[in-house]
């Protein structure tokens, strides 16, 4: 049905999961890592109508790539959605976080002078730093929190921001993963496997393994898996609005 955060360039062969998603009728968010991967990565699904490229510089590259903003800056046009972006705050990256706070600024203050995009967006040890900065150059974008790891309260501050989430079940496998997505509204949540890097049992996630997620919301929202699909692609929709509008 849909992969809402998948890395579509860095698959051994992207051609076979862009046949296999066209077949299955299968929306996927392609997001990019750097803006000199967004051209090629955007080539990928010309021929996959459902499938949507992010123009991204991901937070853990950002230190290396700060000079690949102005170019970001130039292709911001060519899309409605923008990812992965965001802040890492875990120790690994500690010493570029300066850094990342700097280029994630200058890409929301360019999504904000373009109208706006719908953002995908990573915060590992980071959701309150990503919520201040989106509190103050967030407008006009409709922000997704990616695979989100928060405190209950930091979830509470992004729902009330009026974010959206998308989860998959690489982070539904976790107790953590459960109680957040229980938090999160039902009508602001999309799925996602952020293959291939995730892993499910040691194997690589594509985007068709996103249905894993659909027997874990069925029980955490109570409801039977034919109505989650439902509400899944009511949002869907909702998005796919936001994002043209
Ligand atoms: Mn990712």
């Amino acid at each position: 049905m849909m992969d809402f955060h998948c890395h579509l360039d860095l698959f051994p062969d992207p051609n076979a999961i862009i046949e296999r998603a066209i077949e299955d009728g299968t929306y996927i968010l392609s997001v990019t890592t750097t803006p000199k991967a967004f051209p090629g990565t955007k080539r990928l699904a010309k021929s996959a109508p459902r499938v949507r490229t992010a123009l991204g510089l991901h937070p853990q590259v950002a230190a290396d790539r700060f000079d690949e903003l102005g170019l970001f800056e130039l292709m911001i046009t060519e899309t409605d959605y923008v990812g992965e972006i965001g802040l890492d705050g875990s120790k690994e990256f500690a010493a570029s976080f300066d850094i990342q706070v700097k280029s994630f600024r200058r890409i929301l203050d360019c999504c904000k002078e373009h109208g706006g995009k719908v953002l995908s967006i990573h915060s590992r040890s980071a959701a309150k730093a990503v919520m201040d900065e989106l509190e103050v150059r967030g407008d006009g974008s409709t922000p997704i929190l990616h695979w989100f790891t928060g405190t209950s309260a930091e979830l509470d501050r992004a729902v009330e921001m009026d974010c959206w989430f998308s989860v998959g079940p690489a982070m539904l496998k976790s107790k953590k993963g459960v109680s957040t997505t229980r938090r999160i509204p039902k009508n602001r949540l999309l799925i996602e496997t952020d293959g291939p890097f995730a892993k499910v049992m040691g194997r690589n996630l594509k985007p068709e393994d996103a249905n894993l997620a659909v027997p874990y919301l069925s029980e955490i929202w109570e409801m039977p898996t034919g109505a989650v699909i439902n509400q899944l692609r009511t949002n869907l929709q909702q998005i796919g609005k936001i994002a043209i509008r």
